[in-house]
């Protein structure tokens, strides 16, 4: 564990270097994917070596980023780096396999906004007031003195777009609209990046939807909603995990729901990933996460639990049913009821 550290600091290091590792989370999204492109580019436009390098694959809505072709993912670098940064990711264990390689690389620059992070890195620079890492890397380049061209900015606009949902959560803050208003103004076209990021689905995931929606279920005081999604959903529909990202969505965004659940079956089904959102501020679904090894925001979290699918349920879903109870118990109680 290391020191908080200012942007400033992380720009000198920048200067000292040659060439950097750029590494991210599993199952990366837009902010993790454009946050590390956008970096490489600025080094590179700095003069300096940058390597892309992720656990999982790019998802298909991060394609249209520059760069996104050049990301690696075999089991090591490509080359030796004396510093590595790691974005979006707040422990070490969410780099998935590569967790290992990266640290044994001497300097980690820890670049994130999760309030979960552990604050793991030699250098950190984390602040859960961020919407999204795409901030910080903006700000760093201002402080590289790097220009942000189109390219850059495109990248850092699907970052900041994507993690506020779409400007609509709790963290859309000014600066959230700030600093995308000058990503516009280097040249991001938001009507393209949407289109890429949310007009673009595969015609497999409209049909995993359909089918994992016919399953939705809802508890009778309406508080909780949660989908499920089978092996077999995934073979008949020839969809894939990446296809179910934002499904939970449908279920958060029903009138009255509290909390909203997607629980996936594992390939080998002895593990149970779940997808955790919360309507409602006394409710802290990074909590709950947390009690299982996962973690994630307030209002947004997730984990990978050991146990099928069936079992995973009841025990998650009676634990959220308890948090529910509470949260509404605690509010008869200071209206003084
Ligand atoms: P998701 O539900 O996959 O969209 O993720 C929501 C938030 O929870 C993101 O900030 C993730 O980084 C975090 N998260 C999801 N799964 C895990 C996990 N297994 N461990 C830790 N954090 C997670
Ligand atoms: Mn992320
Ligand atoms: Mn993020």
């Amino acid at each position: 564990m290391g020191d908080q550290v200012r942007p400033e600091r992380i720009a000198q290091l920048v200067r000292e270097e040659e060439s950097f590792l750029i590494c991210g989370h599993v199952r990366p999204d837009p902010d993790c994917v454009g946050s590390q492109l956008a970096l490489s580019h600025a080094l590179r436009k700095m003069g300096r070596g940058a390597e892309v390098w992720l656990a999982d694959r790019v998802p298909d809505n991060c394609l249209f980023l520059a760069g996104s072709s050049s990301v690696h993912q075999g089991d090591a670098p490509l080359r030796e780096h004396r510093v590595a940064f790691v974005l979006d990711t707040p422990k070490p264990e969410r780099l998935g396999r590569i967790a290992e390689r990266v640290l044994r690389i001497p300097v980690i620059v820890n670049i994130d906004h999760h309030p979960s992070n552990t604050l793991w890195g030699r250098y950190n620079w984390v602040d859960p007031k961020a919407s999204a890492t795409s901030e910080f890397i903006q700000l760093l380049i201002h402080e590289m003195g790097i220009e942000i061209d189109r390219e850059i900015a495109t990248c850092l606009y699907a970052g900041i777009l994507t993690d506020t949902g779409r400007f609509c959560y709790s963290n859309t803050s000014p600066s959230a609209h700030t600093m995308a208003a000058e990503l516009l103004r280097y040249g991001a076209n938001p009507e393209e990046v949407s289109r890429h990021i949310y007009g673009s689905s595969r015609i497999q995931k409209i049909r995993l939807l359909a089918r994992v929606l016919q399953g939705l279920r809802v508890d009778d005081d309406g508080a909780l909603a949660w989908v499920r999604i089978t092996r077999e959903m995934y073979g008949e529909c020839g969809a894939s995990t990446e296809d179910a990202d934002g499904f939970v969505n449908y279920a958060r965004d029903i009138n009255g729901v509290r909390v909203a659940v997607l629980l996936e079956e594992m390939p080998g089904r002895e593990h149970t990933r779940v997808s955790m959102r919360s309507q409602d501020s006394r409710i802290d679904v990074n909590e709950i996460a947390a009690r299982y090894g996962g973690g994630g925001h307030h209002a947004a979290a997730g984990a990978v639990i050991p146990g099928r699918l069936e079992h995973v349920e009841e025990k998650l879903l009676g634990e959220i049913r308890e948090a529910v109870r509470r949260a509404q118990h605690g509010d008869r109680i200071s209206r003084g009821k």
